[in-house]
Order: structure tokens, then sequence, then C-alpha cells
């Protein structure tokens, strides 16, 4: 099989190029995972369903990739620049917990949110508090490479230092005077020499739970560490894509590139990639806006912006028609017009099924199978994808309509069509309908009726008169009629 030749926007050059990996077939990525001290924000689920679309293309393009996410259950604190509290232990004080169990739990919910959206399981999630060790060892590397220094306990890696071998400001594209105007001053106290310097390891408070034994005493590592060790130690001192949400960068990608540039001596990424951020009527969703919910409310409906519910599956839908790098606007019409949307494509999938083949065909699929490719090879383009797979849809639905005729050969191309891009590159998936819900409904409602039957048939009126009493509790009204006994659920 020959690979397909993609084409990527990298944030490192800023522009398109095309994707040649270190050692092919295979493909090493790795992608900021998730900081498990709360329920996953929406912003966070796109990220990972944007990057759900990039691992299945490559692996449907040929490529054999090793795709690890890391899950951070330790060394976050609430400003990305070491101060504030520490996520987990604010968490654990307020539900009362251990911070272990605040990791336990939204680790848990994390990956049944991630199963509902059918996005696959990363080749790799490692932990932060898995990963102490090569977290110390990458530590004492950048100190002996004089990059770094120890300050009553915590270690500091020495921005200034570093630049002036190295561009720190590369992927933020901003030059280290800006970003200086950027933080404030030191105080007196400050343990840093710098205003950019930011810590390796943490010294720990005698409060601190999460911490453990290191060179520089008891502590924990700090947030970016992290992910320098574990992508080193998974993909190697150079790998082929790093990703994440675009608010990674200034800061988090910047700092992690600095740290694996001090440690290994050589360019840590080739390709950076960086998923857009979501807005909410216009409005970019944040917490502190009122405008942010989660995954779960958007499927309940259940939020004081939201009309209705809407389904994993069209929510993903949703989500696949915007490309990764434009924001994502939410918006009750534009969910709605994506369940609308994502039904036709569900239904044409299904009628494909049911064509029936004439000797020539009015239209060629081979431009459109071809099409599909060119899509996703220009930077994963999903809404362009998409397009091309609804101008399927109405050939689809002429030739089940008639106006249309469609040969063997061509029914196979655009059956094989739809079921690699809509199946396995846009990991979209037919969704348990209401229907199969009722039958079992219809099933176990036909049996109590037939039991309150029995019982009346005996003069057990007793019994009877439990069941309706019962199901008027559960909103179940139900209605004798000579024709027999039928049901249904109060409004
Ligand atoms: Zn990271």
């Amino acid at each position: 099989m020959t690979l397909q030749q993609i084409e990527i926007f990298n944030t490192l050059t800023r522009k398109k190029e095309k994707f040649v990996p270190i050692n092919p077939p295979f493909v090493g990525m790795y992608v900021c995972g998730p900081t498990v001290y709360s329920d996953v924000h929406l912003g966070n689920c796109r990220t990972f369903i944007s990057f759900d679309l990039i691992y299945r293309y490559l692996v449907h393009a040929g490529y054999k990739v090793r795709y690890v996410r890391n899950i951070t259950d330790a060394g976050h604190l609430e400003g990305d620049r070491d101060e504030g509290e520490d996520k987990f232990a604010k968490k654990a004080k307020l539900e009362q917990v251990e911070p272990m169990e605040i990791v336990q739990k939204y680790t848990l919910g994390f990956r049944d949110v991630m199963r509902m959206f059918n996005t696959l399981s990363p080749s790799i999630e490692p932990t932060a508090t898995g990963h102490i060790l090569e977290q110390i060892e990458m530590t004492k590397q950048i100190i002996a490479s004089g990059l770094a220094y120890e300050s009553n306990g915590t270690v500091y890696f020495d921005v200034e230092k570093y630049s002036q071998k190295n561009n720190y400001g590369l992927l933020s594209n901003r030059k280290l005077e800006e970003l200086l105007e950027g933080t404030r001053e030191l105080g007196g106290q400050d343990e840093k020499k710098g205003r950019l310097d930011f810590a390796l390891w943490i010294k720990a408070k005698p409060e601190h739970i999460m911490r453990w034994p290191s060179p520089w005493g008891s502590g924990f590592p700090g947030w970016h560490i992290e992910c320098s060790a574990m992508s080193t130690k998974y993909l190697g001192t150079t790998f082929d894509i790093h990703g994440g949400g675009m608010d990674l960068i200034a800061t988090h990608h910047t700092n992690e590139i600095a740290q694996s540039q001090a440690c290994n001596h050589c360019e840590p990424v080739k390709y950076w990639m960086h998923t857009n951020m979501l807005t909410v009527n216009g409005v970019r969703m944040s917490k502190s806006a009122g405008n942010g919910f989660l995954p779960m409310e958007l499927f309940t409906g259940n939020h004081k912006l939201l009309e209705k519910g809407y389904s994993p599956m069209s929510v993903r839908f949703f989500m696949l028609q915007t490309h990764y790098r434009s924001t994502l606007d939410f918006s009750n019409e534009a969910l709605q017009a994506s369940e609308k949307g994502f039904e036709r494509l569900m239904n044409a999938v299904n009628t494909l099924e049911k064509l029936k083949t004439s000797e020539k065909s009015s239209s060629d699929i081979k431009p459109l199978h071809a099409k599909c490719y060119s899509a996703m090879n220009d930077d994963f383009n999903s809404p362009i994808l998409l397009a091309h797979l609804f101008d399927g849809v109405k050939i689809i639905n002429s030739t089940h309509a008639g106006t249309e005729t469609i040969s063997k050969e061509d029914l196979d191309l655009l059956k094989k069509t739809f079921h690699d891009f809509v199946f396995d590159v846009l990991g979209l998936k037919e969704e348990e309908s209401a229907s199969n819900n009722d039958e079992l409904a219809n099933n176990l409602m036909n049996l109590i009726l037939e039991i309150r039957n029995e019982a009346k048939a005996k003069k057990d009126f007793s019994t009877s008169d439990k069941i309706r009493d019962g199901l008027a509790k559960t909103k179940i009204s139900i209605k004798d009629s000579k024709e027999g006994t039928t049901w249904e659920l109060q409004k």
C-alpha cells in the first residue's frame, strides 16, 4: 500500500508542510491530555476528537501510529507559571477526599465521555504520577547542562540562559522582550532569577499530600516537565507530531520545547499541531462567562443556553463540520442543523445497502472517492470531506428514487468510500435508536399487562389494581377496551 501524501499546518513554521515522518511508515504522536481534577470540558473534547480524526486518518492512510496521550494527575497548579494552589489538593479539600480519589473519579469520567464520542483509545496513556523518576532524571540532566538551578528546594529552568543559544519564543512567534513584558516583575522575595523562569520541581509545603522524595528534598514535579519526560520515554528524543489546544502554545508547549532541547540537545518535535477555541453564540466559551457547558449537559440539554439535548454522535458530527484550526461556534440552530445532517448521512448509509445496480452508471464515483482523500490529505479537512460525502448522499438518494443509475463496480466503490470515511475516518457510528428502547418497553409492558389480565380473570383485584396504580405512579396510564388493553406515557 502506498502511503497517502498528507500536508500538515505546522505551528512551528506557520505554514502547511508535506508530512514526512522520521521513520515511515511509523509515526509518533503525542497529545497533551486532560488534567483530571474536574469534569472534562467541551474545549478539551474538541481537541481530543480532532486528534482522534487525525489518528484515524493516519492509520487509514497506512501509517503505523504510536499515539500517546497523557493524564495529568499531579503537579498542575492553578496558574500556568507555577503560582496558586495545586488543582488536585484544592478539589480534594473541597470534596473531603484524598487527591488520588479525585484523580480516579475524573479519569473514569473522562474515559466515559471519550467512549460516548467514539474516540479510539491512545496506544499509551501515561500518568504524571507514574513517571516521577523520569521527571526527576530529566530535571537532573537539565541542571547538569547548566540550564536549571535549585533555589530553596525548588528547581527552576533558566530561560534567559537558554535564550542565549536558543529561541525560547519560537513556537508562539514572539521575541523574548515581548514575553518579558507580559509577565509580572519579580518581587524582592522571589526565588527565581528571571521573570520567565518556570519550575521543573516544586518544594512541597508541609500540608501538601502528593509529594515524592528527590535530590532537592520532598516535592512534586512542575506541570510542563511531565510531557517532556513521557514523550521522550515513549516516542524518542525527536518525534513526528505533538498536539494540543492552542491555549497551550504560549507557555506549556514553549516550555516543553525548552526542557527537551536542554536535556536531549535536539529539536523534540517535527510538526506541532493546535486546535482552535470554542465559542457560544459568538462569545468565547469559558466558565467565568457562564456559557461553558459540559459534555453531559450538552447530551441531556440540561443548561440554560440549550433548547434540548443533542446526542454524542450529532455533536461529533457538528464538531467535524468545522476544520480543527477554525473556531467552532455553538448555537442551538447549528446543533439542530447538524442533527438533521447526521441523520441524512446515516439514512443514506442504510439506503446504500438497498440500491439496485444497472448496466451503466449515470455518475462517476472514482472522482468522488479521490476527492475524499484529497480533502483529508489537505491538513485533515473534515468539512470538505463531509461536503464530498453529501455529494455521494445525493447520488444514493437519486439512485434509490430511480432518477439515476449505478453499476455494480461503482456501487462497490461507493460503499467502500462511505464505509471507510464515515465510520473509520470520521469515527461516526449508528446511534442506538430510540426504537430499540421502545421495543424493550413494549415487551415489558406486554408482560405486565398479561399478568394483570390473568389476575383480573382470577378475580384477584388487589393484584390488578396494584399494577394499575403502580404504573400510574410511573406516569403510565392503561386503557381497557374490547380489543384489549393499551398503554401510554402521560405527557
Ligand atoms: Zn503537555
